[in-house]
């Protein structure tokens, strides 16, 4: 009969059990203290990590990492809203522009986005499916979509009129009757 929540400790004659703990991880004068899961020894020394257990540990250490080097987003933001789109860090790299790597050093902090990128992110996370939609650009601009934002959007201004000359789609029905 084995009891799963318990096993002996490998640097005492402690007894070593599953649970979460507090941990503090630190970098560069950076310090994070977080719930680490893993295997924890009555007696309080090292505990012992396994499996998913290292990927808090390595999220938190990321954390830091990012304060550390003054990032403008948490790295975990980074993922949030990467994966509010849906797409893999590869291809993060084509949405939000940054290259095949850049995601994948953002999230591990090995590079920080820009202010620019960290609010395209903060806009993914709001409203992702800005994001999704396929093909909301191309050489037919501007879309329907588009003319129609830009109706919402530019109110009656020199680039309004502009606009309205150049692509009437972007007129009110009863502007464009006018000519
Ligand atoms: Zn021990």
């Amino acid at each position: 009969m084995t009891d799963e929540k318990t096993r002996p400790c490998p640097s005492c004659d402690g007894l070593m059990r599953r649970g979460v703990q507090e941990e503090t991880v630190t970098f560069q004068g950076e310090s994070l203290t977080y719930l680490q899961p893993g295997w924890h020894c009555e007696n309080g020394d090292d505990g012992v990590l396994e499996g998913t257990d290292n990927e808090y540990a390595d999220a938190a250490l990321h954390e830091v990492m990012a304060r550390a080097k003054h990032s403008p987003i948490s790295p975990l933001m980074v993922r949030a809203a990467r994966e509010a789109v849906g797409v893999s860090q590869r291809q993060a790299g084509k949405v939000f522009g940054g290259g095949p790597t850049a995601f994948y050093k953002y999230e591990t902090a090995k590079a920080v986005p820009s202010e620019g990128m960290a609010n395209l992110l903060r806009m993914a996370l709001e409203n992702p499916e800005y994001f999704i939609k396929p093909a909301r650009s191309g050489l037919n601009w501007p879309t329907a979509q588009d003319a129609q934002l830009l109706r919402r959007v530019v109110t009656d201004n020199k680039l309004g009129a502009i606009l309205r000359r150049i692509y009437p789609q972007t007129a009110d029905a009863d502007e464009r009757v006018v000519g």
